[in-house]
């Protein structure tokens, strides 16, 4: 481990539960590991919640042998009765969060010894302490939009100025939450539901965690100017929160090598093979995430609105939040004449598929999305029109976001998923639309040519990286 100038930058990643955490907290340190002196060691706190995730985490230690060490953290055994939530993901974030002091003295005797730390949103409180005690910088990565980044820090600004009305967000939150340099307020509405049910984990998280982002040496959010340029702005100029440190746009995110799976299906049936058969930007793709499941009842209008809508689709469906335990066939859920009349318009797979190239691929022409962020970015970054539909946390803010920058549409009357069941011609008009509007295609390609300018060579993705070692590199000692 050495280099020409004889220092090595040591940045430890630390990620937490699902995709949606792991997945941009890979791709970030693949994007210090571009450095040849610099090396990752990835903390994985075991065991996960999905299959997918491990099978990432293996793939991305095996696409850099030389660079990443991997340390497990053995989780400390947990009872999920001992927190208000049934959501999976949560409760193990809970888990990694109270086994991270654990750490430190696995850590302390690294050579050569941490440069920084870089870890999850969701373990702030367990892990100052841990950086604290071995004196290693502490950053943060932020999987969401800069503007919920805004509306998160500044919640501690509330909380602080409002204790008299009784501590909670559901109490001191009004209709609206005005947040200073920030021109749209986060309507009530919008705020992930969680944060409003006093007590809840989600809450805890959150309201633990907020007041103590001025702690960090910097925050990582997966954006890029042109995305946010007004939350970016206000949140560096100290307006949101006064101290806050520096926040790097680094998006966007976009995925890497490691992520392609060796034994891809490429069979008559697979995915890619299938759009291969289809005219270009003719398919609409349909896809929640890793962890959102749609209702039963949700699914069929669905079914029957993309029929409706007339295009093609390739459909990821998912009947359960954990793909360990998603085990029932749609052909339990829908008719046989709707199964049948689906595989004539369309595609529909349960399987994980690779959605960096599905959105890349040229008969793909909108997405219809839940909203997560990465799925987000990975449109963006691809140029195709958003239909996004908040389906729960962040994913209206998102939604916000999304039809603020003109690359798609927010249809807020649907609500959250699960609120109310959406109709079928509802659904069926929006993804028309998204496939049709040329205003949507137009802006969809101006941002792509963005994003791909900010994570180019010399852009500024790169810019903020190859800073951020260099800032670490001059603290180092040499080996
Ligand atoms: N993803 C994928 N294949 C699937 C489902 C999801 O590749 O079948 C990836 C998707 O590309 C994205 C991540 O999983 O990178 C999902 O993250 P997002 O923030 O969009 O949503 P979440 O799953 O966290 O709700």
């Amino acid at each position: 481990m050495n280099n020409a100038s004889g220092s090595i930058v040591h940045v430890a990643f630390v990620p937490s539960a699902g995709l949606g955490h792991l997945t941009p907290c890979l791709r970030l340190a693949a994007l210090f590991l571009r450095h040849q002196y610099c090396h990752v060691t990835l903390i994985t706190p075991k065991p996960t919640v999905s299959l997918a995730e491990s099978h990432l985490i293996s793939r991305f230690c095996s696409s850099f042998p030389d660079q990443v060490s991997q340390i497990d953290l053995h989780l400390l055994p947990f009872d999920p009765t001992s927190e208000n939530s049934s959501d999976p993901f949560w409760l193990h974030f809970e888990r990694i969060r109270r086994s991270l002091h654990l750490l430190a003295p696995i850590l302390s005797s690294l050579t050569p010894p941490l440069s920084a730390f870089v870890y999850d949103v969701s373990l702030i409180s367990g892990m100052i302490p841990v950086s604290e005690s071995l004196a290693v910088p502490s950053y943060i990565y932020f999987i969401a939009t800069a503007r919920m980044f805004s509306f998160f820090s500044h919640l501690s600004v509330l909380d602080a100025a409002k204790k008299h009305a009784g501590g909670h967000p559901a109490s001191f939150i009004g209709d609206a939450v005005e947040i200073p340099g920030i021109h749209l307020p986060v309507p009530r509405s919008s705020i992930p539901p969680l944060l409003l049910v006093p007590g809840s984990l989600f809450e805890k998280i959150f309201m633990e965690d907020s007041p103590r982002l001025t702690k960090l040496d910097g925050i990582f959010i997966n954006t890029f100017e042109e995305m946010e340029e007004e939350a970016v702005a206000a949140l560096n100029a100290g307006k949101v929160v006064p101290g806050l440190p520096p926040v790097h746009a680094v998006g966007p995110l976009m995925p890497c090598e490691f992520e392609k799976e060796q034994d891809q299906d490429m069979s008559a049936n697979s995915p890619l093979k299938w759009l291969d058969a289809q005219p270009e930007g003719s398919v609409v793709y349909v896809c929640f995430g890793n962890r959102t499941a749609t209702t039963r009842e949700q699914l069929k209008e669905m079914a029957e609105g993309l029929l409706r809508s007339g295009y093609r689709f390739l459909w990821v469906v998912k009947l359960k939040m954990v793909d360990k335990e998603d085990d029932e066939d749609l052909e339990q859920v829908l008719e046989p004449e709707v199964m049948k009349k689906m595989k004539e318009k369309g595609l529909v797979v349960k399987t994980w598929v690779n959605q960096g190239e599905i959105l890349g691929h040229t008969s793909v022409g909108g997405f219809l999305s839940h909203g997560g962020w990465n799925s987000i970015v990975e449109s963006i970054w691809h140029g195709v029109p958003i239909l996004s539909w908040g389906q729960n946390g962040d994913q209206k803010i998102t939604s916000e976001v999304v039809a603020e920058s003109g690359t798609g549409v927010w249809p807020v009357e649907w609500g959250w998923g699960g609120e109310a069941v959406v109709k079928a011609e509802e659904i069926g008009k929006a993804v028309r639309e998204i496939m049709s509007s040329e205003s949507l295609k137009a802006r969809a390609l101006q941002l792509k040519e963005a994003a791909r300018k900010a994570a180019g060579v010399g852009g500024s993705c790169e810019v903020k990286i190859r800073t951020m070692i260099e800032k670490w590199k001059k603290k180092n000692v040499v080996y």
